[in-house]
């Protein structure tokens, strides 16, 4: 089994060395390609504007200077000689629940593995408190990644669906199992944007993550890493809403 792994916290980023020892548990055949810098927040964008450089680092482990999905297209593309039979996101620093996982780089990047018919899988590890650095504790993910994958690697994936994966914040023997559960929906509150004065005088803002409330509901994500699951959902990628297109329709005749 080909294994394609990438990370919108960069080539570097420690929870792209957790999902490596994570898919080797079920082979060698795997291939990196993630972006050169941090692109949390990315979402499914794409550089159109500017050249994307690849950097190889060895064999099989690439940098791109762009997005996740840069990442995952030159990978598909220009990097693997044969497309992967499964590509891996993550494991991101921090969650993807909810209403999140559109401006998530990590789903973003299952997102285009999706469109490219192949089996994706985005894999995020909460962390408790804020101002943690680089040191949040992937354990969860590392005890439980090959327990919530092995089941998904055989499963039928309809086409243009993904399934996206949360390891709550809590040490790996705490985790009290795995749900399948549909994506929740966060109260509208963005985050604080703080405001402040660059080395020049400048005016800048800074969007930050504290202060997203929500109310999980039942068999939600986010309720699920509330009670200390990992959490298991499968996306798809069809937004239409079905029961406004007949209402709409009516409106233009
Ligand atoms: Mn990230």
């Amino acid at each position: 089994m080909r294994i394609l792994l990438t990370n919108d916290d960069g080539i570097f980023a420690p929870g792209l060395t957790a999902l490596e020892a994570i898919a080797r548990q079920f082979s060698d055949d795997i291939w990196i390609c993630a972006p050169a810098e941090e692109q949390s927040g990315a979402g499914h964008s794409l550089t159109l504007s500017r050249p994307v450089r690849l950097r190889r680092h060895d064999e099989r482990r690439f940098s791109v200077s762009g997005t996740p999905t840069d990442a995952v297209m030159m990978a598909l593309r220009k990097v693997m000689p044969a497309p992967p039979d499964l590509i891996l996101s993550g494991v991101n620093r921090g969650a993807n629940l909810g209403d999140d996982v559109t401006y998530s780089g990590t789903v973003s990047a299952a997102i285009e593995g999706a469109l490219a018919g192949i089996r994706s899988i985005a894999l995020s590890q909460v962390y408790a408190s804020e101002g943690m650095g680089d040191a949040v504790p992937f354990g969860a993910a590392e005890a439980w990644g090959a327990k919530v994958l092995a089941p998904l690697l055989d499963a039928p994936f309809a086409p243009r669906t993904l399934v996206n994966v949360n390891f709550p914040a809590l040490p790996a023997e705490e985790v009290q199992g795995i749900r399948v559960v549909r994506q929740g929906f966060h109260d509208y509150s963005r985050g604080t944007i703080v405001e402040g004065t660059d080395p020049r005088g400048y005016r800048y803002f800074w969007f930050g993550l504290d202060g997203i409330e929500h109310t999980p509901g039942h068999a939600t994500d986010l309720e699920a890493i509330q009670d200390g699951f990992v959490s298991v959902t499968p996306l798809q990628l069809d937004l239409t809403h079905e029961a406004s297109l007949a209402e709409l329709a009516g409106r233009f005749g």
